[in-house]
């Protein structure tokens, strides 16, 4: 049988730095020394290939510039792999995930991205089980042990995924949580899609599906999106302020409970007068469990008439590239907002 072929890709974070002695903090390594770090990646069945980003960065770091040279790593060698693994740090992995997960569409094969919250050279890294795993996640499906019916397990991973302390996540749907223990993320509106104990076990019933098997790639995203949290408290003029802003095309506004919003006079005045001068307003929870239920409470009622995008149960981290990439695509209100609230990718329900 042939071996399956996985691109690693590395670009930076916890994963892939080191201490130097003379150095306070934490630094990227070379990254052509990885398979001679983790010796164990020669034992799986298949054939890794190594590629990195221009120039490998703390994740705090990244910006639509290094997305779109991801998106153009995986074009290049779409048809040359069976599967892409994207060593990523931690803190907007997150980000990267539903950017990818946009701007790659009708995938055909897994694009897994891991980190980790140890480097790979500490004694009790995490970075070691990431790495590996994500690699088998990242080969076909017929390659790993198999829980279900063989009509279930036909299915592979066609999506982009986020793996880490033995959980495989839909990209799109994870939020960072914890920045001092292993399990640093959550997907708290959409079910794992695989668990790693002594078994890899897949969900293939909440597998993505794909509507067409012809990927496509787009290399735009528009950054006028802005995000305004709501608190009890804030003033008129901090929310003046937000909404004067004339570059921003997208208000994320980050609503209480079930997306309802105070519902003072200034407020739905302001609402109202910059929505005529041609916002698009996104009303996203705070919450991260549940969803935006506009109309349900008078709080909300008015939200409704005004014409206010659902962001239903999308993560912020989503809500925001997606708004970026429905305005790269320059469609009128109406598809925005048609678009904005169905799934382009499992991002929102
Ligand atoms: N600051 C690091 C990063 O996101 C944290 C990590 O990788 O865990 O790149």
């Amino acid at each position: 049988m042939n071996k399956s072929k996985i691109l690693l890709i590395y670009t930076g974070g916890t994963i892939g730095m080191v201490k130097e002695a003379n150095q306070p903090y934490l630094k990227p390594f070379n990254f052509e020394n990885i398979l001679e770090r983790v010796k164990e990646i020669k034992l799986l069945n298949c054939q890794l290939e190594t590629v990195s980003i221009n120039n490998p960065i703390d994740s705090s770091n990244i910006s639509i510039n290094n997305w779109i040279e991801l998106v153009n790593i995986i074009k290049t060698n779409y048809n040359s792999f069976d599967g892409f693994v994207i060593l990523h740090g931690t803190d907007t992995m997150s980000y990267t995930a539903s950017a990818l997960s946009f701007l790659i569409q009708n995938l055909t094969k897994p694009i897994i991205l891991t980190g980790s919250q140890l480097p790979l050279g500490d004694l009790r890294t995490d970075a070691k089980e990431h790495l590996i795993t994500s690699i088998q996640l990242a080969r076909p499906i017929h390659d790993f042990e198999k829980h279900h019916s063989s009509s279930q397990s036909s299915n592979s991973i066609k999506e982009v995924c986020l793996y880490f302390d033995n959980k495989l996540f839909r990209g799109n749907r994870t939020t960072k949580v914890n920045s001092d223990q292993f399990k640093a993320y959550a997907s708290f509106n959409y079910p794992e899609l695989a668990k790693s104990g002594v078994d890899l076990k897949i969900n293939f019933e909440d597998l993505y599906k794909p509507q067409s098997s012809s990927p496509i790639f787009y290399d735009k995203l528009d950054d006028r999106v802005s995000v305004m949290r709501l608190y009890p408290g804030i003033s008129k003029q901090n929310v003046k302020h937000m909404f004067s802003d004339n570059y921003s095309k997208v208000v994320i506004i980050e609503s209480y409970g079930s997306g309802n919003m105070f519902n003072f006079k200034w407020f739905i005045d302001e609402l109202k007068s910059s929505i005529e001068k041609g916002k698009y307003i996104i009303n996203v929870s705070q919450c991260p469990k549940g969803s935006v239920k506009m109309g349900k409470y008078e709080s909300s009622f008015k939200l409704v008439e005004l014409d206010i995008i659902s962001g239903k149960d999308i993560t912020l981290e989503s809500a925001i590239i997606k708004s970026m990439f429905l305005l790269s695509m320059k469609i009128d209100f109406k598809n925005f907002k048609e678009m904005f609230e169905l799934s382009i990718s499992g991002e929102i329900s």
